[in-house]
This record gives C-alpha cells, structure tokens and sequence, in this order.
C-alpha cells in the first residue's frame, strides 16, 4: 500500500497520523515538566483533600522517568510508556502503583508506531485495570474521572491522526477532572473526609488532564 504524503510532519520524527516513540517520548517529557513544574499545586490539592504527599510522589517517580526516557532508543511508544511505568514502581502513595499499572499496561502496546485503533486499545486495556485495581468507578473522585472519559474519547475516536484523537481525549479528560470539585470521595484519604473535600479537585484526576494535555506540543 503507498503511504500518503503527511502533510503534518513536524520533522520531529512524527508523522501525523500514527504516534511514533519519539512522539511518545516527546509527550511524555512534555508532561514531566507539567508536573514537576505543577507539584506544589498538586501537593496542596492532596493537602486539602487528603495528606499533602501527591504532588511529591509524582513527580519525584516522573523525574526518575525523565532520566530512564532520556536513555531510550525511541523505536515505539510501549517503550517509552514502560520506561515510565517502572519509575513508578518505587514511587510512594496510593498513587504509585496505579500509575504504575497505567503506564505498564501501555506499555504492553504494539512495537510499531500506534494509529488511532491501538490507542483506543491500548489505553483501554490500561484504564480498566487501574479501575479493577482501585476498585473505583466514574463519579468516585480519583484519577479514573479523568481516565475513564478520556478513554471513551480514544476508543470511540472518528479522528484520523492520534493528535486529534489526543487532543478531543485532553478535553473529555479536563472535564473528567473539573467534575471532580463538587464530589464526595468515595476512595482514597479523601473519603475520610466526606463533605469538608467536596469542593476540592481530586489531585490525580488533574494530574491525568495534564497527562493528556501535554501531548498538545508534540
Ligand atoms: P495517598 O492517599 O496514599 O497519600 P497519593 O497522595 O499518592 O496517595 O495519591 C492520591 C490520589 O490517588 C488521589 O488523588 C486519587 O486520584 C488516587 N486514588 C486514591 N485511591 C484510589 C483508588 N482506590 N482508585 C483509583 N485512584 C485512587
Ligand atoms: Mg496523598
């Protein structure tokens, strides 16, 4: 089959309509400066709605992350999202381990440049076992309010190229995480605290609004 000329390559290794491992590792750098650059907003969410260490635990497990994607070869997107995926591993919190997963079963992907199907795959595959895991379902007030509807974005995607499928799953993610001011939590510390967090954004929904956001600039 003859490829089409992409009008869209950066010339950054992309091309426009499949995310590449340098794709994933860009976006994926973008969004350990967004977090590293946002710790103390994250930490001061978990402050009010649960114990003041989220902020610390990301981004100290992201910044080890930094230094594994900065070592790898770029050949596909599973590779940079495993890299990631194990520097959670020794990462503290609840947090951790689910991230960790979340990473880890993206990184289970094709070892071949993802299209808009093994996104939606892949991220599928990845959001129901962090859900599994934390027991947690939408309107719970974690990470997975911004996992979930993200993740419908990418399964159900009409779009063509993954950065339009990314983008669309930025804006369900977003909404997913806004959504979460005005919950009672129903897992995690912040369900010790019933009504007093309600009006606090759950700190690992914004942390995946971020993850999705950050692929903008890729
Ligand atoms: P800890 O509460 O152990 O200090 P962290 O501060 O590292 O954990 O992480 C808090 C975040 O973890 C919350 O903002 C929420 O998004 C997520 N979380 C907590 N419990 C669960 C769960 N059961 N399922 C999914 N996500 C969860
Ligand atoms: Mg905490």
């Amino acid at each position: 089959m003859t490829k089409v000329v992409d009008m869209t390559d950066k010339g950054n290794g992309t091309n426009g309509a499949e995310l590449t491992g340098a794709g994933a590792k860009m976006w994926l750098l973008a969004f350990v400066d967004r977090v590293v650059a946002g710790a103390d907003e994250l930490t001061e969410l978990d402050r009010e709605a649960g114990d003041g260490d989220f902020g610390w635990n990301i981004s100290s497990a992201l910044k080890r992350g930094r230094e594994g994607l900065e070592g790898i070869d770029e050949a596909h997107p599973a590779q940079a999202f495993q890299t990631v995926a194990d520097a959670f591993l020794a990462s503290g919190g609840t947090s951790g381990p689910l991230f960790g997963l979340w990473f880890g079963r993206l990184g289970a992907g094709p070892t071949a440049p993802w299209g808009v199907p093994e996104l939606g795959a892949a991220f599928g595959t990845a959001t129901e076992a962090v859900r599994r895991l934390g027991k947690a379902e939408v309107g719970h007030k974690t990470m997975v309010d911004a996992m979930v509807p993200a993740t419908e974005v990418l399964t159900d995607a009409t779009a063509r190229t993954w950065r339009e499928a990314v983008s669309e799953a930025a804006r369900a993610a977003r909404a997913g995480a806004e959504s979460t001011g005005g919950m009672v939590a129903h897992r995690g510390r912040a369900s010790y605290l019933g009504e007093r967090a309600k009006d606090v954004l759950d700190p690992g929904a914004v942390a995946v609004a971020w993850f999705f956001e950050s692929a903008e600039g890729v």
